[in-house]
């Protein structure tokens, strides 16, 4: 048996830091990362052998939890069909009319394989769309790792934003503005002297990036509303949010708080593949008619819509539909922050929470952070000593505090109030 210490130092020889998404390699809490051998329901097994109860679920995903039957069996049935064929199927107009009926913003879709590609897409519409130049991103949302999103705040309104990676120039993002999150001042002065230029604004309507931050409704009422005026495009990115925050997904929940409301187009990835590659945008029909072969804004794949994946998203799709599954996934998540909650009240340690759907997130602060700043200015030692706490008891949340945090089906009353027993053990110490 091989030890994670052991599989890391292996790794490293390999692949860069050992990992092949950075956040996997524990930089920002230290330690060594569990290599996973496997997972079923609410669990995963490292190469020790030992269990931890998932609270990442794949970053988003396993919304069914681990190995549910009916996914298996799909994707079981579909490996046997062919792995892929570079041609159209029928599995892939299922998979776009389920995910149609549950996002009336939406009139046509299009399938890919990562959230980077459907967001990266989604934007080149929005330019193609508009023939504008500008977007605007919000600072904390992250959208995958195409070159114009790697931008963080310049040294003012005014200024465009700073390339966040090495391998971006400048001028690559000079058309990409970063506006505070829940900023309306700065979303104000934002249109009043770009809006002409502006080809969207892209946001995560609950920011799971920052680990979990809600636009206030004011902020997306005026985001809405500066869009329309200005003739830009409103892109919701619910990568994360999609199928997640409620079976009608975020913007579902804003259209309930704010009549009427709907983003221009949507970007979707995670649960919609159940833990396959896939994912997507879409939006009105004159929009979408603009993508090539029809229209003049190029996009492609070979591996989108892929049979297997397609199969897995649909089923992971219908299990959600099932009545009362977001009923119980709210209540549980919920019961799952509350449970921390009380458990750090009684230790006096300053916590706070949220959730929604079967996503959520807590901070050591007092308040909940309503931006970036204000999230990473939490306590993040406390954070890290938090997690390798949780981590040796057998619970794995998201090893960064800018990362929410997910609750899937597959968590029993049991798997919650172990994981609040762990943190009050945590809080003794
Ligand atoms: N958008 C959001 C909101 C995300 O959370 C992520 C990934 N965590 C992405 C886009 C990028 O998706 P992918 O990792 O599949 O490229």
């Amino acid at each position: 048996m091989s030890t994670n210490a052991a599989l890391f130092e292996r790794a490293q020889r390999v692949i860069p830091g050992g990992v092949n998404s950075p956040v996997r390699a524990f930089r920002a809490v230290g330690g060594t990362p569990r290599f996973i051998t496997r997972a079923e329901g609410a669990y995963l097994y490292d190469a020790e052998g030992r269990r931890y109860i998932d609270y990442i679920g794949s970053w988003g995903p396993m919304i069914l939890g681990h190995g549910h039957p009916a996914v298996l069996e799909a994707v079981q049935r579909a490996v046997t069909e062919g792995l892929s064929f570079g041609a159209p199927t029928e599995r892939e107009i299922e998979l776009a009319e389920e995910i149609l009926k549950l996002v009336p913003s939406m009139q046509q879709v299009r399938l890919v394989s990562s959230g980077t590609e459907a967001a990266m897409s989604a934007i080149r519409l929005a330019r193609g769309a508009t023939g504008r130049p500008m977007l605007i991103k919000f600072e904390g949302c992250y959208h995958g790792h195409a070159d114009a999103l790697l931008v963080k705040a310049g040294s003012g309104l005014a200024t465009f934003g700073n390339p966040t990676s090495a391998g971006v120039p400048p001028e690559v993002v000079q058309h990409t503005l970063v506006l505070e999150y829940n900023n309306l001042e700065q979303l104000e002065a934002a249109f009043a002297q770009h809006g002409a230029r502006l080809a969207c604004a892209m946001i995560e309507p609950i920011a799971g990036n920052m680990n979990f931050v809600r636009a206030s409704l004011p902020f997306m009422r005026r985001l809405r509303e500066l869009c329309t005026q200005h003739g830009a495009l409103l892109v919701f990115d619910e990568v994360m949010t999609g199928f997640r925050v409620g079976l009608r997904s975020a913007q579902g929940l804003y259209a309930v708080a704010l009549p009427g409301f709907v983003p221009d187009l949507s970007v979707f990835g995670k649960v919609i593949g159940g833990g396959m590659p896939l994912a997507a945008f879409g939006g009105p029909r004159d929009i979408m008619q603009q993508l090539a072969p029809v229209g003049a804004v190029y996009q492609a794949g070979t591996l989108s819509g892929n049979p297997v994946a397609t199969a897995c998203g649909l089923a992971t799709l219908r299990e959600i539909q099932k009545p009362g599954f977001f009923d119980a996934l709210t209540a549980n998540t919920r019961s799952l922050v509350e449970g921390l909650a009380a458990a750090a009240r009684d230790a006096r340690v300053p916590f706070v929470g949220d959730s929604e759907g079967g996503m959520f997130g807590f901070f050591f602060a007092s308040d909940l952070p309503q931006h970036y700043s204000q999230v990473m200015s939490t306590d993040k030692e406390r954070f890290n000593r938090f997690f390798h706490a949780m981590l040796e008891q057998g619970v794995y949340l998201a090893p960064a505090l800018y990362e929410a945090g997910f609750v899937s089906a597959a968590h029993s009353r049991a798997d919650l109030d172990a994981t609040v027993a762990a943190a009050r053990k945590a809080w003794a110490a």
